[in-house]
C-alpha cells in the first residue's frame, strides 16, 4: 500500500531535488510524497529556532499536526567561516526587504547573494572558507521524529557563476570538484552531480534508515 508522506517546503527547487534525491527510496517504500502546497489550509510556520535542526523540526512537526500524515522538512543555509557562521539560518531573508515587496524567491535569492558578496568584498581568497548545512526531519503525527544532517564545504567566488540550482549556488565553490579540470561553482553542477555531494543530499541520504524505520 502507498503511504502519502507531506514534504513541509513551498520552494519548488527544494521539492525538485528532495524529489531526486528520494527517488529511490519512494520506490522501495511505496512513499507517495506530496509537497504541503496541496494542502491550502496549512499555514507556514515561522522559523523562530536558531539552529537548522530545530528549524527543521518545527516545520515537520506543525505540518505532520495539521495534515495528520508523516512530514519531511529540510532547512539549511549557508555558513561563511569569517562572518561566524552567518547568514546561517538566516540565509533565505539575510538581505531583508532590499528586493522590494513583491520580490520573488529568485529576486530575494539574487538581492541575498549580492548583500553577502559585497561583505566580503575584501576578505582575501584564503579566508573565504564557506559550507551549506542542511537538517532533515522526518516527524509522525504521533510525535516520534527521527534528525539527520549533512555538510559540504567549500569557499566563495567573487563573481556569480552559473544557471542551475537556487541561492547561493552561483558564488559557491565545492571542495569536491568531481570529474574534469575547471573550478565549478555549484551553479555549474548538473542536478545529479549536486544532489551527489550537497549537504541536502547528504542529510536526506543519512535519514534514509529512519525513514525505512519509522514508515514501515
Ligand atoms: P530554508 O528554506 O529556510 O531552509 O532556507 C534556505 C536558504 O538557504 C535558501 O533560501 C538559500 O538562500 C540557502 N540555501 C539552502 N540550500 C541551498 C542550496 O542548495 N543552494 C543554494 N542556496 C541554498
Amino acid at each position: 500500500m502507498t503511504r502519502r508522506v507531506v514534504l513541509a517546503t513551498r520552494n519548488e527547487h527544494k521539492v525538485h531535488e528532495l524529489e531526486q534525491i528520494l527517488g529511490d527510496l519512494v520506490g522501495e517504500l511505496e512513499l507517495e510524497i506530496v509537497p504541503v502546497s496541496a494542502y491550502p489550509d496549512v499555514e507556514d510556520v515561522a522559523e523562530t529556532e536558531v539552529t537548522f535542526a530545530g528549524n527543521s523540526l518545527l516545520k515537520a512537526r506543525a505540518v505532520a499536526t495539521a495534515t495528520g500524515l508523516p512530514a519531511i522538512a529540510d532547512d539549511s543555509g549557508l555558513t561563511v567561516d569569517v562572518l561566524g557562521g552567518s547568514p546561517g539560518v538566516f540565509s533565505a531573508r539575510w538581505s531583508g526587504s532590499r528586493a522590494g515587496a513583491g520580490a520573488t524567491r529568485q529576486e530575494k535569492d539574487r538581492a541575498n547573494l549580492t548583500l553577502l558578496l559585497e561583505q566580503v568584498a575584501d576578505v582575501p581568497d584564503e579566508h573565504r572558507g564557506a559550507a551549506f548545512a542542511c537538517a532533515a526531519v522526518l516527524a509522525l503525527p504521533d510525535g516520534r521524529y527521527a534528525v539527520a544532517e549533512g555538510r559540504v564545504a567549500g569557499h566563495l567566488e567573487r563573481v556569480p557563476r552559473g544557471e542551475n540550482g537556487f541561492g547561493y549556488d552561483p558564488i559557491f565553490v565545492p571542495d569536491e570538484q568531481g570529474e574534469g579540470s575547471a573550478v565549478r561553482t555549484l551553479a555549474e553542477f548538473s542536478d545529479l552531480q549536486k544532489n551527489a555531494i550537497s549537504h541536502r543530499g547528504r542529510a536526506f541520504r543519512s535519514l534514509a534508515p529512519h525513514l525505512r524505520e519509522l514508515l514501515t
